[in-house]
């Protein structure tokens, strides 16, 4: 029976999943092995039940980063931190520095101090999601099986994790070059 694959964006800018796809031929051996149930680059609205393995790009940002990831976290049985937003927070953690009441400060520079025509803030009646008071890594709100690094992980390292999971071994990071042996 093909595993049960799913790939998720949060706060992102999608350059890991760009990784993923420079795969290359892999992506054919992986297409033999996997159902791919949903992802950025599948057409399907709603995360669904039973996944096997869920690769998740990007930092917690966002309300509805929050309620996707709880829904992937309870519908999946193996959750991948994919890339250093996801692991640390990384890139969208910066505007952490802004201290408490982080959202608005944010919202502050970005739409009115750094505005140069019409200023103003983006409506907060839940068209455009509300941002969390802090940029979370992923392990900070559901449990994570295994992390994956890099600004992205490049396509030999994200081959590497992969594989080993298919083959139902424990994925191991070792080597100068943080490759998987
Ligand atoms: Fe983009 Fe790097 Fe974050 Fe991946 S880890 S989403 S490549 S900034």
């Amino acid at each position: 029976m093909k595993i049960r694959l799913a790939t998720v964006w949060l706060g992102g800018c999608a350059g890991c999943h760009m990784s993923f796809l420079d795969l290359d031929e892999f992506l054919i051996d992986l297409a033999d092995a996997v159902d791919l149930v949903y992802s950025p680059v599948v057409d399907v609205k709603e995360f669904p039940e039973n996944v096997d393995l869920c690769l998740i790009e990007g930092a917690v940002c966002n309300v509805d980063n929050l309620e996707i990831l709880h829904k992937v976290r309870a519908r999946s049985k193996v959750l991948v931190a994919f890339g250093d937003c996801a692991v640390t927070g990384n890139v969208p953690a910066m505007r952490n520095q802004f201290g408490i009441d982080n959202a608005d400060n944010v919202l502050q520079r970005a739409y009115i101090e750094n505005a140069q025509f019409n200023p103003v803030k983006p409506r907060q009646d839940g068209i455009v999601p509300a941002l969390l008071e802090r940029v979370l890594p992923v392990h900070e709100v559901v449990y994570v099986e295994h992390f994956l690094p890099g600004c992205p992980p490049p396509a030999a390292r994200i081959k590497a994790l992969v594989a080993q999971l298919l083959a139902g071994t424990e994925p191991k990071l070792e080597g100068t070059n943080l490759k998987f042996g």
